[in-house]
C-alpha cells in the first residue's frame, strides 16, 4: 500500500519554526515491509491537491484538529480511506470517528501494524487502542522521512512519557494516565549520539518526570558527546548536585513552566511544588552560572491573576534576561481539569473552540475573573512583544554567563529570538483551519 502521514497545520501560514514529527517517525520505522509511506506536513509544505494513497494517517493536536477534519473530510470525498491518532484524536475519539474511517486512541506503538495489515485486507475496525500502554523498549523511528524538508536543525529525541505531577491545565494525565514509561536509557543514549550535528533536544514534557530514571539518564549522557536541551519540572533543580549532572551530560538549555508567582494562583493550578524548593530566581542563577540557557513559560488566566500578574511575569523574565519566554492566555484544553472546571461554570468562550471558525491566535477561549478576555489577550500579545522587541534581545544577549556564552550559544540565542519575534506578529490573530 501507498500510506501517507500528515502532519496538518493549525493555520494558512507556514510556519518557520516547524520541528520534525516524530511521532510520524515512530509509525513509519513500525510500518511492516512492503508498504511505501511517505509524509506530508503541511507546515512546510502544501498538501497535494490530489494526494494518491491507499491509506492516509493524520495527527491530531487541539490547535491542528479543525484543519485536520478538513483534510481528512477532503480525503474521504475521494474515496481515500483515512485513519486518525495523535493527542486530540486520543482525547476526543468520538469527535474525531465523525472524520475518519478508523481513530488510533493513545500510543500507536503496539496497534499500526495491525491498522495496516486491517486496512490491505480492507476490514479497517472504528477504534484501536493498546490493552496496555505498550513498553518503549526497541521503539525506532525512521528519521528518512523528515529529510529535505526544512525543518528547524535541531533533530528531537524522546525519553520517556508521562508526568508524576497533576497540574491542572496540562492534558498529560489524560493521556498517559498517572504512570511514567521511559526508554532504556542505553537505547536513548545510542540513539542521541547517532544524531547528525552536535545538538539535539528532547522532547520529554517533563525530562524529570521519574527523578531516578532521569539521574540514570544525566550518568549516560556524556557518551553521546551532544549538547542538549530539555523541559524540566523546577524542583528537579532543588538539589544543587542535580544542576552539576545536567551541566555534564551537555544540557545548554532547559524549559521551565515558571507558570505564575501567585501563590494562589500555582496552587488553583495544582503546581503550588513549584515555589516549595530555592526561588525561581536561584534556580536560574543555578543554571546560567553554569553555561545553561533558561527558557521560561508563564500563563495567565487563573482567578487571582489580575492583569499586574502579566507585567510582573514580564518584568521578572527582562530582569533576568530569559533565552527565550514563552507567555500564554491559559487554555482550556479537552481532557483537562481545568476545561471541566470551566466548562461546567459556563466561562467557555466557544464550546469547542477548536472547531470554531471564529477562533483568533492569541485570544482567550474563557471569561477570566479579574480581567476581560480582551484585557487577557491584549496583555499577552503585549508582554510577547515587548520581550522580542529589539531593545530586549539587546539587553537579553548582554548575559554572557549563558545566552552568549560562545559563538554556538550566541548563534542559537539570536536564532531563536528572531523567529520568535517574527512568528508572533505573523501568528497573532490568525484562524485555525485552512
Ligand atoms: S509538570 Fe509539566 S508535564 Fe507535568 S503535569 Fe505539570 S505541566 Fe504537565
Amino acid at each position: 500500500m501507498r500510506i501517507v502521514l500528515v502532519q496538518p497545520n493549525a493555520g494558512a501560514i507556514r510556519a518557520a519554526d516547524a520541528m520534525t514529527p516524530l511521532a510520524l517517525g515512530v509509525l513509519s520505522a513500525q510500518t511492516p515491509a512492503g508498504h511505501q509511506v511517505t509524509l506530508v506536513d503541511e507546515r512546510v509544505e502544501p498538501v497535494p491537491a490530489r494526494l494518491e494513497a491507499d491509506l492516509v494517517g493524520i495527527t491530531t493536536q487541539t490547535y491542528t484538529a479543525r484543519r485536520a477534519y478538513q483534510l481528512a473530510d477532503g480525503f474521504r470525498r475521494r474515496g481515500l480511506r483515512v485513519v486518525m491518532g495523535g493527542h486530540h484524536a486520543s482525547l476526543l475519539p468520538d469527535e474525531a470517528a465523525a472524520h475518519a474511517d478508523a481513530v488510533v486512541i493513545g500510543d500507536a506503538e503496539g496497534v499500526w501494524p495491525r491498522v495496516v495489515s486491517d486496512a490491505g485486507a480492507g476490514r479497517l475496525r472504528p477504534r484501536y487502542q493498546a490493552a496496555t500502554p505498550p513498553a518503549l523498549q526497541g521503539v525506532r523511528i525512521d528519521r528518512s522521512l523528515f529529510e529535505g524538508k526544512g525543518y528547524l536543525r535541531w533533530p528531537l529525541v524522546q525519553f520517556g512519557r508521562g508526568c508524576r505531577h497533576a497540574c491542572d491545565f496540562c492534558s498529560i494525565h489524560a493521556l498517559h494516565g498517572s504512570g511514567y514509561r521511559h526508554r532504556p536509557v542505553d537505547e536513548t543514549v545510542a540513539e542521541l549520539a547517532a544524531l547528525p550535528g552536535r545538538s539535539a533536544f528532547f522532547v520529554d514534557d517533563n525530562l524529570f518526570a521519574d527523578p531516578v530514571a532521569a539521574l540514570a539518564l544525566l550518568a549516560a549522557l556524556p557518551a553521546a558527546g551532544k549538547r542538549w536541551g530539555a523541559q524540566l519540572s523546577i524542583d528537579a533543580l532543588a538539589d544543587e548536585s542535580t544542576v552539576d549532572l545536567l551541566a555534564a551530560a551537555g544540557c545548554g538549555a532547559v524549559l521551565l513552566g515558571l507558570e505564575s508567582f501567585d501563590p494562589e494562583s500555582l496552587r488553583e493550578m495544582h503546581k503550588s511544588w513549584n515555589r516549595t524548593g530555592p526561588s525561581y530566581g536561584q534556580c536560574i542563577a543555578r543554571l546560567r552560572a553554569r553555561g545553561i540557557m533558561v527558557y521560561g513559560t508563564f500563563v495567565f488566566g487563573y482567578d487571582h491573576d489580575g492583569p499586574e500578574a502579566i507585567e510582573e511575569a514580564l518584568a521578572f523574565a527582562l530582569a533576568q534576561r530569559l533565552f527565550v519566554a514563552n507567555f500564554n492566555p491559559l487554555t482550556p484544553t479537552p481532557g483537562t481539569p481545568l476545561y471541566q472546571r470551566l466548562r461546567a461554570e459556563g466561562r467557555l468562550l466557544g464550546d469547542p473552540w477548536w472547531l470554531d471558525p471564529g477562533f483568533r491566535y492569541g485570544s482567550a477561549q474563557f471569561v477570566p475573573a479579574r480581567m476581560t478576555a480582551v484585557q487577557l489577550a491584549e496583555g499577552v500579545y503585549r508582554a510577547r512583544r515587548r520581550f522580542y522587541g529589539w531593545r530586549s534581545i539587546a539587553w537579553r544577549a548582554l548575559d554572557r554567563q549563558a545566552n552568549t556564552r560562545s559563538l554556538g550559544s550566541t548563534a542559537l540565542y539570536l536564532g531563536a529570538n528572531l523567529v520568535s519575534r517574527r512568528e508572533i506578529r505573523r501568528k497573532q490573530g490568525r484562524t485555525l483551519g485552512g
